[in-house]
């Protein structure tokens, strides 16, 4: 009896509920399945350092299978074809695999499952992206969370609950050749596909993953879980886990990061330092129980990635100007802390999430540029794009979101660099042209006297642009746009 394990975003073995499950019921005789699906190849969203970390994590998983006497089978077409093809060739019993939350996926899979339905194939489909699902984290009343608050205390309340269940890694499975006939397709590179990645990205694949995820919960290394509280809002520092495109792909599943985690609660003693690293810990869930939210909140609005979670906010008047949007995507804009940080995204595939919040404010609130001219940018470039987390940060910082920050709260680029980045290393970093710049000016070198920038080198205009706007200025008119729409009634 054969079951076909069809790979999406879970590119893994460890700790894989469908794999394992497919593997329990055809007693190892299960064909893992990949399929570079061309219209998601193709889709303008989809952006080349996400396929080239991908294809890396494919080659992993390859290995890692071949390992124990399997293989990938990898196909290209379009997914039904490719599935009723392979069940045809295989007269597979069943197919399984993990869920996924985004309304594309719920639409094709629903195809597929009548498909599969048509052709008398079971299928089985399992929880596994997030930690908690949709809907088992709901209000008394019994609806959706919309504030995340309230949301993290029920769910941390829930873990606990689940805590022994959550703490067992599911039996790895146990595979069976591939039969020799089944025939595949290499792995392709990036290029073979058409596709140019010019950033730096992390190597993909679950080998990768795990090794990070032990380095971060590693309390003897020097920048580990330990430090995150104190750490995470620091630009210039590694403190947080970098396991965001990991977690993306599947490369490590989020029950197996929580699990290390909560292991590690129950193992610090109660010396001193205790507090610190307990309080880094628990905020470190906290921000998995934000990939739940923002997943949920997916599940049940749909409709956030077209519009505003609040509707009124759709009649804001944006100003759009394409000269501004592109000065802002390619890190000109006169504002250190956003340059340096837009060159990191387009450098690295990455940013800091603080930077992230920074960047979305200046976008929406100084430049009156739609969110979601912002969040298409952000899928094109993030090697961790991810549409319910992506979305729900845009939606944040441009309080349109569900648990958004006040439209009225706005950033002040100057501010939050000296704040998160007091030493200037972070813009050094990524604005090598601004080294000599002395810390008192690095967030504001427009305001360094022409002698000063004559000493240091760095003329304003010539060197390095002067601010593309007036900070002042656009806060008011970004509260005058905002104010009138949010007494809209809904
Ligand atoms: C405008 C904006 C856009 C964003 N787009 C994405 C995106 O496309 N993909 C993405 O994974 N994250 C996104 N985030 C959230 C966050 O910035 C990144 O998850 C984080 O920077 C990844 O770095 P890390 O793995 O070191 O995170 P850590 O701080 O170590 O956090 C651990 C994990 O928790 C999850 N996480 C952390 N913060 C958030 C958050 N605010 N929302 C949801 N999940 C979170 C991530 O999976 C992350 O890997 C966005 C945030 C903003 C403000």
């Amino acid at each position: 009896m054969t079951w076909i394990h069809w790979f999406r975003r879970d590119l893994r073995l460890r700790d894989n509920p469908a794999l394992s499950a497919a593997a329990a019921r055809s007693n190892g005789h299960v064909i893992p399945l990949f399929i570079l699906d061309d219209g998601i190849l193709r889709a303008p969203r989809t952006g080349a350092a996400r396929i080239a970390f991908m294809l890396e994590a494919l080659r992993d998983l390859d290995a890692s299978l071949r390992s124990r006497g399997s293989r990938l089978v990898v196909r290209q077409g379009r997914t039904l074809d490719v599935i009723r093809d392979l069940v045809q060739e295989t007269g597979a019993a069943g197919v399984a695999w993990n869920r996924d939350y985004t309304p594309f996926a719920r639409r094709r899979d629903m195809q597929i499952e009548a498909l599969l339905r048509d052709l008398s194939v079971e299928t089985l489909i399992a929880e596994d992206a997030i930690i908690l699902g949709p809907d088992d984290v709901r209000t008394s009343e019994g609806r959706p969370y919309t504030v995340y608050t309230p949301y993290w205390r029920r769910w941390r309340a829930l873990v606990e609950q689940r805590r022994t269940e959550l703490l067992n890694e599911i039996d790895q499975p146990r595979l069976r050749p591939v039969p020799e006939r089944i025939a595949d397709q290499r792995i392709p590179d990036a290029a073979e596909l058409g596709i140019t990645v010019s950033q730096r990205i992390p190597p993909g694949g679950e080998t990768p993953g795990n090794a990070r995820l032990a380095a971060f919960v590693d309390l003897a290394a020097e920048y580990s879980i330990a430090g995150y509280a104190d750490g995470r809002d620091l630009l210039a520092e590694p403190a947080t886990s970098r396991l965001s495109p990991y977690l993306r792909f599947g490369c490590v599943a989020p029950r197996t990061a929580l699990r290390a985690a909560l292991r590690l609660l129950d193992s610090v003693g109660d010396d001193q330092d205790a507090g610190r690293i307990v309080r880094s810990i628990e905020t470190w869930i906290g921000e998995l129980a934000w990939r739940d939210f923002y997943y949920q909140i997916l599940w049940h609005y749909p409709h956030v990635l077209r519009r505003s979670f609040k509707p009124q906010y759709d009649a804001l008047a944006w100003e759009n100007d394409p000269a501004l949007f592109d000065a802002w995507k390619e890190g000109r804009t006169g504002f250190p802390i956003i340059d340096a940080a837009m060159r990191q995204l387009n450098q690295e595939a990455w940013m800091h999430n603080r930077a992230r919040m920074i960047v979305a404010s200046f976008l929406t609130k100084d430049l009156l540029i739609d969110w979601r001219w912002g969040e298409r940018y952000f899928m094109q470039q993030l090697v961790d794009g991810d549409h319910a987390a992506n979305n729900g940060g845009w939606q944040w910082s441009a309080g349109t979101g569900t648990d958004a920050q006040p439209y009225f709260r706005i950033f002040n680029p100057v501010s939050q660099g000296q704040k998160f980045d007091p030493t200037g290393a972070f813009v050094r970093r990524y604005l090598p042209e601004l080294t000599q710049v002395p810390d008192r000016y690095i967030h504001a070198p427009w305001t360094m006297p022409q002698a000063e920038q004559q000493r240091c080198g760095v003329i304003i205009g010539r060197d390095y642009p002067a601010p593309i706007v007036d900070h002042a200025q656009r806060r008011t008119r970004a509260l005058a746009l905002y104010r009138a729409v949010s007494s809209v009634a809904l």
